[in-house]
């Protein structure tokens, strides 16, 4: 990386940067002054291919004109109202993430994190006022090796020390079990159980699909029991898998869906809860809010990637493509891969640790116009914009054969 860190523009503006800005992230050294598409140009005037689409909130890639459009046409109009008032934006972007749900209600927010966050309020409040359970007893289930935001309750039910410690005291009522033990889920369920919150695959933790049947058996289980399936589709849903929602691979509907990311267009933090009015419908005014949540800029770039997902064309680029870069990321197991990974447009790659960290292998990468994100040390993980032609995924392909073979 020595050479590209040289580069006097990327290297002064890595600087820059490095002197007033936390460092809470340890980027790979290359500063994106323009995208377009599946693409990205840096300062130095290098173009890359983007395989991490900003962790799947891309998945239309960058600056799409329909989203562009829609953004431009609302900002020339009203941006922001609060919800103090009403907006003219908000009711249509509603009705219709209501319908590609297939819910009743939608409570808009901004980012993933707020999402969960008032996914947890909402099964919270229902246990209380419809389940009946005793006040400030209610518990909810989570999977270990979860990732869903960093808030602080958030980071408390997670199972990654780098995420929690020194961070504490954490909110109480989260009980974990291991991901993919339908089993395990049963098992912890008591009385004052609330809901199940899962990721229908688990993408922090390196895209990890669980066992064939465990969010059908998931759904059973909650039925049978009488608490809530909340999916965090923040990364898996919205077309990435190959289908709208992670959780239609095996046919099931969560009671509540947590969306975010790709819900944004990839241009503005757009998140929402999504349930029906039996679920959803626990909370009143004046107990959940946000000064930005379903703004009228959000609301009209939301819509536009609702009916740009309901036509099912990038779900079905997600699943050809995915099967096409599945197949070529086969043939490199045994060559400095040790295990692939994939639903849809979305793949996590176990790097043989011998070829060197997944780190060294994303640097390399990007010496090589290719951009990745690795994850628990020997996992690279790609989630390409489903824009992305099948030609510029097997380049991609080629990058990554060249970067393993030293
Ligand atoms: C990214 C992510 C979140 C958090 O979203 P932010 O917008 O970063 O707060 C939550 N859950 C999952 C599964 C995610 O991938």
């Amino acid at each position: 990386m020595s050479d590209l860190t040289t580069d006097a523009l990327t290297a002064g503006y890595i600087a820059h940067e490095d002197e007033h800005l936390a460092h809470n992230y340890h980027p790979l050294p290359v500063v994106v002054a323009r995208a377009e598409g599946s693409w990205v140009t840096d300062v130095e005037g290098r173009r890359y291919l983007d395989l991490l689409s900003a962790y799947s909130a891309v998945n239309f890639g960058h600056l799409h004109p329909a989203i562009t459009a829609a953004l431009t046409e609302q900002l020339s109009r009203v941006a922001l109202t609060s919800r103090a008032f009403h907006n003219d934006q908000l009711g249509a972007f509603a009705a219709a993430l209501a319908e590609l749900c297939g819910k009743d209600l939608v409570l808009p927010m901004n980012t993933g994190a707020e999402a969960v966050e008032t996914g947890i309020k909402v099964a919270r409040a229902w246990a209380y006022r419809v389940k009946g359970v005793p006040a400030g007893a209610a518990e909810i289930i989570v999977a270990h090796d979860n990732f869903h935001g960093r808030t602080t309750t958030i980071v408390g039910f997670s199972t990654d020390e780098s995420a929690r410690d020194g961070f504490g005291p954490f909110t109480p009522g989260f009980v974990g079990v291991p991901y993919g033990d339908a089993a395990a889920i049963d098992a912890a369920i008591g009385e004052n159980t609330a809901a199940v919150l899962i990721e229908p695959i688990q993408g922090e933790a390196g895209v990890i699909l669980p066992p064939e049947g465990y969010l059908r058996a998931v759904r059973e289980i909650c039925t049978r029991r009488g608490v809530l399936f909340i999916a965090d589709e923040i990364q898996s849903g919205l077309g990435r898998v190959g289908t709208t929602f992670a959780c239609d691979r095996e046919d099931v509907v969560p009671d509540v869906y947590l969306l975010g990311k790709a819900l944004g267009g990839g241009i503005l933090p757009v998140s929402a809860v999504v349930a029906d009015r039996d679920v959803l419908g626990v909370i009143r005014p004046g107990e959940h809010g946000s000064t930005f949540g379903g703004n009228p800029l959000a609301a009209a770039v939301g819509l536009r990637v609702v009916e740009m997902l309901a036509s099912g064309e990038f779900q079905q680029r997600a699943l050809a493509l995915g099967e096409h870069l599945r197949a070529r990321l086969d043939d490199l197991i045994g060559h400095g891969v040790v295990a692939v990974r994939s639903a849809g447009l979305w793949a996590g790659i176990d790097i043989d640790p011998v070829v060197g960290t997944g780190r060294e292998i994303a640097e390399r990468l990007l010496a090589r116009g290719v951009l990745v994100k690795d994850t628990h040390g020997q996992t690279i993980r790609i989630a390409p914009p489903l824009v992305v032609r099948a030609t510029e995924l097997d380049w991609a392909i080629e990058q990554l054969k060249v970067v393993l073979a030293g």
